[in-house]
């Protein structure tokens, strides 16, 4: 006999506990539903609780129908770390003046076999943002010593003082401590702007959990960064393209005079860029100055979709398609960055329309990442671009299954691999 997973509640005070008289609710785009305990995993280690507010907890009780548990009950959600993407999202009754959700994944959360229960996957094993991996007095040391060694590098400031002390970056965390993917921001505009951009927000309403370079480096300030750790770190990895900053290829004449300098010095580890991939003829220079891999992110392989939420300036659908075609044809590690969201990329329309750039443009691994933004926010999105009069998905984890396969050689994780 199967267990009903029970859903879990912020209560008048704070508390977050679970609630046995309803059967705990997820949702999958607008769509609410009673959550599946077969795809239920334990909360895995370093998520975070938050209730929702102005949006009341629902479940579902005996006869099956949508309830809520009482008066001054928020819906709880969870926010997983990185390597997992959420199955199903939690489910609430928005009241009218609730506020704008900042931009984190939502996932559902329910109480199941004596513990929080996510329906969630673990995608990616590679343990290199796990807060285990991280003695953060040691990186502070490892920064001191790096800002003692190169006083006038603005980079190494940036990345010591705002990115590892501010916003807690793993990879910013890593390049101080020698190791892995290190990142190296250069530019502070962006010919998109996205309705989750983390970078740069225009709304009151919203604020970007980071805030954008505000210089752009020299050539000299990368090398220093970039030579000494691809020479020596294990699984050695430099990125341009990070969560502090805006397009990276609009720096495209830095970059790639950077790229040619540092190979000049060390042929070791991997150059790597976190792209919109807006600018073809510039990931074309770059290939050919040596860079080595490229991710490109999309929302959804729907133009459509695609344009109302990148709100592109200057560039179009296209132009991604044709840098992924440019980076194929140049032999780059291809990864398609794909910003995952229950009940809109699990859509027969959109899983049509990512096979098809699948079989296009052949790259080699796909990183399924959770889409942080306010759900109701990106569905009114979805709507406008992409109407659709009834749910029409099948579900992430069918739809993994059907691209697993169907193209059984591209690789599934959530992290840059060095190549
Ligand atoms: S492409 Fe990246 S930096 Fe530019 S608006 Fe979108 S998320 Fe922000």
């Amino acid at each position: 006999m199967r267990n009903n997973p029970s859903a879990v509640v912020c209560g008048p005070g704070g508390e977050i506990c679970d609630w046995h008289g309803l059967v705990a609710a997820g949702r999958s785009g607008c769509e609410i539903h009673s959550l599946d305990d077969r795809l239920l995993i334990p909360l895995p280690e370093g998520s975070r609780l938050y209730f929702l507010p102005g949006r009341p907890a629902v479940g579902f009780n005996k006869s099956g129908k949508l309830e809520l548990p009482g008066t001054g009950y928020t819906a709880v959600a969870a926010f997983l770390p990185p390597g997992y993407v959420a199955l199903s999202l939690a489910a609430f009754n928005r009241e009218g003046k609730a506020p704008l959700l900042p931009l984190y994944c939502y996932c559902a959360v329910c109480w199941y076999k004596g513990g929080f229960h996510v329906p969630a996957i673990r995608v990616d094993h590679d343990i290199k943002h796990d807060p285990s991996c991280f003695d953060m007095k040691k990186v502070y040391r490892a920064i001191n010593c790096w800002l003692r060694k190169y006083p006038g590098n603005r980079l190494v400031r940036h990345h010591g003082m705002v990115c590892v002390r501010e916003y807690g970056c793993p990879n910013a965390a890593n390049l101080f401590l020698g190791r892995w993917e290190a990142p190296i921001a250069v530019s502070g505009g962006c010919n998109a702007s996205c309705q989750g951009c983390i970078s740069r927000q225009n709304l009151k309403m919203i604020q970007s959990p980071q805030v954008r370079i505000s210089f752009v480096p020299t050539v000299k300030e990368i090398v220093e960064i970039a030579v000494p750790h691809l020479g020596k770190a294990p699984g050695a990895m430099i990125s341009f393209g990070q969560g502090c900053e805006g397009e990276p290829l609009l720096q495209g004449n830095l970059i790639e005079s950077a790229i040619r300098e540092i190979r000049r010095r060390t042929k070791r580890g991997t150059i790597h860029i976190n792209t919109n991939g807006s600018m073809p003829d510039v990931v074309e220079r770059l290939a050919a100055a040596g860079l080595d891999s490229i991710r490109i992110s999309l929302n959804s392989a729907r133009p459509e979709l695609y344009s109302a939420y990148y709100r592109c300036r200057k560039y179009s659908f296209d132009d991604v398609m044709e840098s992924f075609r440019i980076a194929g044809k140049a032999g780059l590690w291809v990864s398609v960055n794909y910003l995952t969201f229950p009940g809109v990329t699990d859509d027969k329309a959109e899983l049509a329309a990512f096979e098809k750039l699948l079989r296009t443009f052949k790259p080699k691994m796909i990183q399924w990442r959770n889409l942080n933004i306010d759900p109701d926010w990106y569905m009114q999105t979805v709507e406008r671009a992409v109407p659709s009069k009834y749910p029409n998905h099948i579900g992430i984890p069918a739809l993994m299954k059907e691209i697993r396969k169907k193209f059984p050689v591209i690789r599934f994780g959530y992290f840059n691999p060095p190549v």
